[in-house]
Formats: structure tokens, C-alpha cells, sequence
């Protein structure tokens, strides 16, 4: 951007503390707001325990544009001095990855200005000197500006380093003492510092004729494109797009010559810069801009567009963390880089939601207090001891490496990236998926207990995944009400309303019918039976059991109850040609082969736990003693059980209609014998004897009942035939909730 020369004197890049109305490197009054953050702390003023009891500042955070030069920036600058005080706690060193990017920029760096040892780098920000230690390595004389006490760890690392801000002063003393340098570097600093105007005049008498200044930052297209917003605080006073690098340094007589776009922090600008007209011009300084103006980088769509994605991502992440807090699941976070707070406190995430914030062992925030939201930093051993359910890389742009060094630890934990996409980075170890099968009705006060019993119990289960299927049979009360609220909440849990009541064998196997899991477990809603038994079921399981049901030994309830349950079990038992678990109910572990053939059982009146019995190959049994019911009264009255047991030795059984038959024989050879007994005493007697007339219809009314007995059981047999043959649907489904075939 070419400025008449009248124009160039007047702009003073060097910004004040303070509001800020005009652009930092064109002077353009024309800005438009970007996103506005709130107020907010500075992002790396961490609070000791005993600062937690004094007050803390907040300062206007909100990102503009300017219309002109494309530059990004804050409309307020914090002092210089307030932001990087002597407790500043960022050092390079401490993050591998960033050690070992650096590294290589230095390689980099070196070979292609062919640097030796007579050359001389200046680092500017220099931090613990992790960069100069690349060119250290390389026999290249090295000098760090650093304005903290982390100069001191350089020092103390054979690092020669300047304590003090840089500027046009230091700068030329620099040059008084070590002469021009051959390249002067700026590593993520250049963004930052206040004094532009005395720090590029300082870099211009750093590198003289000769030199070059490379400076690296965050870049503008990479922070729009990835929904970025964690890259605006308080030390971020400018985002640049080249266009505004180039502005800035045609005003001093420089010029970028070469530009790169690098993968640091989430994707970064390296941009070359000389005395103009000292280096040929390289052509991917042009391809750069050329790309900034076909994006719109100067237009409001592409900075709408990042408002929304950042809105998106915010609100997803929030999602995760109260469905996991509504689930009663760990939600803690994972390193602590500056950008984390800007992202804790845009998505309004404090110790509510997350408890801490694990930091390396060498990290220098450990033991303190997240600025603003107060967030304990902690030592991420936590980590492996507690596995807690959720953990946020916070450094998200170093993700892959985080979360592989993570899983070579042992953490099982299902790990979330809150940016450029807020998801779950994968989903740990493979887990094997249990189904747990619920059939309800009526059951208003006992879902939610019965929802949270179970992921509790799965908590405790680090290898397996679960689904929760309730199987709704047209409760009247507030139960689908209920059920509606823990499948928003809970994407594993899903319901299937029936359209009206089907009865309890069927809506047990319309949820059997919809497990994906790699097996199934049902378990009544009131949960007298315990999910406490699912490790022992599914350690059975894992030895080679296909069935394994809970048996009861002794079930709280009355007498009368416990002996009509045990005779019927008994009973069938006997007569039927399928082995019964005696004294098994329905809670009980099936697999998946079995879950598989259910599927194609075309029973109208299915007796789901004779089916399963036919079904299983080897099966097994839990011992346990039955809770009595918190809430409500048994929903199996007597007249239920009948239907349920008379349901059970039909379906499994012919002996009924044996039984007539033998009946019919005895009756017939009765009355033949009584017959001959008559005809032989009239022949043999000759004697009257009275005329019988009791007996004579007692024989009838036995045989009338009689006949309506074997009508009732044919009539029984004949009624199952009728309803198979009608072909219905086991169930109609009125409404499905997280499931997606229907
Ligand atoms: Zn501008």
C-alpha cells in the first residue's frame, strides 16, 4: 500500500495504553467489530491461593477490523507492564512440541541464510531461549531480549540475554556491542508488543543493511478459517493478514520479501523482511495477498462467518460439559496455554462444570489459579489415578500429540477438542457396547433413579460402552416426560413409545430387537433387581456364557408370593420340553448370537424368557437376593402372574391338552365300567332299583363341564393359532427417541 509521505509521519505506531479508535498500522479510523469477548482478566496473570481473596482486573476484550489494511486488533490495550509482570509464567521450553518446532525453524532458519560462525542472531521475546539453543547448536553466536524473569532460566542455560523490553534504545546498543545481526527473529512476540513504531526502528538498526528480520504469528486467515476466537486476549493486540505486514513495514523503508504460512498454533505467517530493494522479491509474498483478497479479507462475510463458527463451537462445548455433569461424569481440562481462558471464559466454563485444569509436571501454572474463572491447575498425574470421563484439550493445536502422549499413559478418558470443531478426538480404547433393555410402564418415580443407577454402574467400567432402551408401553403417568428429558440429555439413551400396552413380553422384546450391544442385559425399572450384578454378569459373559440370569434367593415379598412363584417355576420345569432356570426372572445377560435370533422369532404372544431358554446353549446363574421396591407397589399384581404363568405353560408346553385327553379316557372307562356294573346287577338282582335319577345327572353336568374344560384349553390353542395367523406387528411404535430406524 503505497502512503504519501505527509500521511507516513503522522502515524505513531506507538500504541498508548488505553481505548484504542484507529488502526495500529494504517491509522484508519474505519473499524468494525469482529467479536466481542466481554470483559475479561489477562489470560496469563494466573492467581496464587492467597490472591483468590483480592480483586481481579478485567479488562474491554473485543477484536476489530480494520476496513483498509485488513490488520485485526483490540480496542483496548493493556500496559505493557501489567500484562507481562514478573510472574508471567509462559515458557517455550516446557511445551516438547513447541521445543522441538523450534528446533527445526532454526535448522530451517540457517540454511537458508547460510548463517556460520560469524554470524549473530538476535531473538526478540526470547523466553527461556529455546529457539536461540537450535542456533546455539549450530556454532552460530546467539542474543536474547527478554523482558522476564524467564530471562534468567536462558541465562542460567548459557543463553547470553538482554532483561529488558525491546526497542530502538537496546537495539542500538546491541549493535555497539555486537554489531549488526545477521538475522533478527520474532517468535510469537511480534503480535504482542505496544511500541511497534520503536520496535520495528529497533529492528531496522538491528539488521542494517544486510540482515533479515523473520517474524512468526498467528495469521488472520487461519484464525478466521478455524473459528479461532481462543486467539484473541489481552496480549494479542494485532492479528495480522500479510497485507498488513506488508502496510506496517513500507512505512520504514523494509519490505516482506518472502511469507510462508506455517502449522504453529493452529497455523501461523512467517513473513522474511529486508531493507527494500535489498532482496529479489519472492513470488510467494504476491500468492499470499493474491489469496487474502480472493477470501475477503476486506469484506464483513468472511468475519460473519467466523462469529457463527465460534458461536457453534462454544455452544457444542458447553453441550458436553452439562450433559456430562446432568450424567453425573467427570469433565476436566488438559494444559493451560493462554488461549484457554479466553476459551474458558467465552464459553462461560468455571470450576461448576470443570473442576481442574491438569498441567505438565514442569509447567511453572501448576498449583496456581486460572485467571477470572479460578480454575484449579493441577499436577496431570491426577489424570491416570482418576480417569475421569471427559477431558478438553485446551491445547488443542498440538491435539495429536497431546492426545497420543496421553494414550501411551494409560488414559482411557474419551478426550474433546473444543476447536477448529468441537467433538470427541476419538473414543479411547475400543469399548465393548452393552445394551441395557428397561421395559417401563408407569414408572414416573423410578426412571431417573433407574437411569442414574446404571451409568454409575457403568462408570465403574472403564471397557465397556453402554445404551439404555426403555421400551415405553403407553405409560399414562409422567414417565415418557421423563424419559424425553434423559435422551436429550443423553444421546445413549433411547426410548421406543408403543402406540398402546402390549403387554411386558412384548415390549421386552421389541427392546431385545432394537440392542446393538454385543450383548443385552434387561433389568426392571425399580430396580429391586441390582445393576450392581452387571461386572459378575459380564465376567460370566466374557467366560463363554451365552445366558446368564439373575437367580433370586430370597425375595422380599410375602409367603404366599414366594410359593406361588416357586411352584409355578417348578411346574414348568416339569412339563415342559425346554430347561427353565428355576427361580430365574427376566434380569438377566443375553448375547449377541441370541439377541440375533430373536429377531426372527414371529411370535405374536412371545414368552420372551422361554424363548431365551430354548434359544441359549450355555447358561448360567447369578445368585442374589432381591431389593424390595423404593417406590410404588409391585406392578405384577396376582391376577398378572396368573396371565404371565398360564402365558408360560402354554407357549412351552402340550401337556394341557394331553391331560384332557388322559381325562376324556378315565371318564369313558368309568362310565363303561359303571355301565357293565348296572346291566350285570338289573340282570343278575332282578330287583327294581330306584331310578338313579341323581346320579344320572350328576354324570351329565360332570360330562357338561368336563366338555367346557377341553373346549376352554382347545379354545386356548385354537386363540394362539388365530393371533399368529393374523401376522401383526409384535408392537406399534407411537414415538422413537434416539433411534433411527424407525
Ligand atoms: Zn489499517
Amino acid at each position: 500500500m503505497e502512503m504519501p509521505v505527509s500521511e507516513i509521519r503522522m502515524i505513531d505506531h506507538n500504541v498508548k495504553p488505553g481505548p484504542l479508535n484507529h488502526c495500529q498500522v494504517c491509522g484508519s479510523s474505519d473499524l468494525e467489530l469482529v467479536l466481542d469477548c466481554g470483559h475479561q482478566p489477562l489470560c496469563d496473570s494466573l492467581l496464587t491461593a492467597a490472591q483468590l481473596h483480592e480483586p481481579e482486573p478485567y479488562f474491554p476484550l473485543r477484536q476489530m477490523r480494520c476496513t483498509r489494511c485488513t490488520l485485526n486488533q483490540l480496542d483496548y490495550v493493556v500496559e505493557g507492564s501489567t500484562v507481562y509482570h514478573q510472574n508471567y509464567p509462559y515458557r517455550t521450553g516446557v511445551t516438547r512440541e513447541l521445543a522441538a518446532y523450534q528446533e527445526l525453524m532454526a535448522k530451517d532458519l540457517a540454511a537458508r541464510y547460510r548463517l556460520n560462525g560469524t554470524s549473530i542472531i538476535c531473538d526478540i521475546g526470547s523466553n527461556d531461549g529455546t529457539l536461540l539453543k537450535g542456533f546455539k547448536q549450530q556454532g552460530i553466536r546467539v542474543l536474547g531480549v527478554e523482558p522476564t524473569q524467564i530471562a534468567s532460566i536462558a541465562i542460567a542455560d548459557g543463553i547470553d540475554t538482554v532483561n529488558d523490553f525491546f526497542n530502538e534504545v537496546v537495539a542500538r546498543d546491541i549493535v555497539r556491542e555486537y554489531g549488526n545481526a545477521s538475522l533478527v527473529t520474532a517468535s510469537n512476540v511480534f503480535a504482542h508488543m505496544a511500541p511497534l513504531g520503536d520496535v520495528v526502528r529497533g529492528i531496522q538498526a538491528l539488521i542494517g543493511n544486510d540482515g533479515v528480520f523473520v517474524l512468526e504469528n498467528h495469521y488472520l486467515v487461519d484464525v478466521l478459517n478455524k473459528a479461532q476466537y481462543d486467539t484473541i486476549y489481552h496480549e494479542h493486540i494485532r492479528t495480522y493478514s500479510l497485507k498488513s505486514l506488508v502496510t506496517l513495514f513500507g512505512f520504514y523503508g523494509m519490505e516482506v520479501f518472502h511469507a510462508e504460512r506455517v502449522s504453529r498454533y493452529g497455523g501461523n505467517i512467517r513473513a522474511h523482511v529486508c531493507r527494500r530493494g535489498s532482496r529479489q522479491i519472492e513470488d510467494s509474498v504476491g500468492e499470499i495477498l493474491k489469496m487474502e483478497v480472493e477470501m475477503g479479507l476486506d469484506k464483513p462475510a468472511v468475519y460473519e462467518k467466523f462469529r457463527k463458527n465460534a458461536e457453534k463451537t462454544r455452544d457444542k462445548l458447553i453441550e458436553f460439559a452439562v450433559a456430562a455433569k446432568t450424567r453425573g461424569q467427570s469433565f476436566v481440562g488438559n494444559s493451560c496455554p493462554g488461549r484457554a481462558n479466553t476459551l474458558l471464559h467465552y464459553c462461560d466454563i468455571g470450576t461448576n462444570l470443570m473442576p481442574y485444569i491438569a498441567e505438565q509436571p514442569a509447567s511453572l501454572k501448576k498449583g496456581l489459579y486460572s485467571p477470572g474463572k479460578h480454575i484449579p491447575i493441577v499436577d496431570n498425574s491426577i489424570l491416570f489415578t482418576e480417569q475421569p470421563d471427559y477431558v478438553v484439550l485446551l491445547a488443542w493445536h498440538y491435539a495429536e500429540p497431546i492426545a497420543a502422549d496421553l494414550r501411551k499413559r494409560g488414559l482411557k478418558s474419551k478426550l474433546i477438542v473444543p476447536l477448529p470443531e468441537c467433538k470427541i478426538l476419538d473414543a479411547g480404547p475400543e469399548r465393548t457396547p452393552i445394551s441395557i433393555v428397561v421395559p417401563v410402564f408407569n414408572e414416573e418415580h423410578n426412571v431417573e433413579r433407574a437411569y442414574s443407577t446404571i451409568v454409575e454402574e457403568f462408570n465403574k467400567l472403564p471397557d465397556y460402552s453402554y445404551e439404555i432402551i426403555f421400551t415405553d408401553n403407553h405409560s399414562t403417568d409422567g414417565t415418557f416426560g421423563k424419559l424425553k428429558e434423559l435422551a436429550t440429555a443423553d444421546p445413549d439413551v433411547r426410548v421406543l413409545r408403543f402406540a398402546r400396552n402390549f403387554g411386558f413380553h412384548r415390549s421386552i422384546l421389541t427392546g431385545y430387537r432394537h440392542a446393538h450391544g454385543a450383548a443385552a442385559i434387561q433389568i426392571d425399572c425399580d430396580l429391586e433387581d441390582p445393576p450392581s450384578l452387571f461386572p459378575e454378569f459380564l465376567r460370566l459373559w466374557r467366560e463363554g456364557h451365552d445366558v446368564v440370569a439373575g437367580v433370586r434367593s430370597d425375595r422380599k415379598e410375602s409367603r404366599r408370593m414366594i410359593a406361588l412363584r416357586r411352584a409355578f417355576y417348578r411346574l414348568l420345569g416339569s412339563i415342559s420340553e425346554v430347561p427353565h432356570a428355576i427361580d430365574a426372572g427376566d434380569f438377566r445377560l443375553v448375547d449377541r448370537k441370541i439377541l440375533d435370533q430373536l429377531k426372527t422369532i414371529d411370535d405374536a404372544q412371545p414368552y420372551v424368557r422361554g424363548l431365551i431358554s430354548e434359544l441359549a446353549r450355555n447358561q448360567t446363574g447369578v445368585v442374589f437376593t432381591r431389593q424390595k421396591r423404593e417406590f410404588d407397589k409391585s406392578k405384577f399384581p396376582l391376577h398378572q402372574l396368573v396371565r404371565l404363568a398360564m402365558s408360560g405353560i402354554l407357549s412351552y408346553s402340550i401337556e394341557p391338552l394331553r391331560v384332557a385327553t388322559y381325562l376324556g379316557i378315565f371318564v369313558s372307562l368309568v362310565t363303561a365300567v359303571m355301565t357293565c356294573i348296572y346291566v350285570v346287577a338289573r340282570l343278575v338282582t332282578q330287583h327294581a332299583w330306584p331310578s338313579g335319577f341323581a346320579t344320572t345327572t350328576v354324570l351329565i353336568l360332570f360330562g357338561i363341564s368336563l366338555n367346557a374344560i377341553f373346549l376352554g384349553v382347545i379354545g386356548e390353542y385354537i386363540g394362539r393359532i388365530y393371533i399368529q395367523a393374523r401376522k401383526r406387528p409384535t408392537v406399534i411404535v407411537e414415538q422413537a427417541l434416539n433411534i433411527d430406524e424407525q
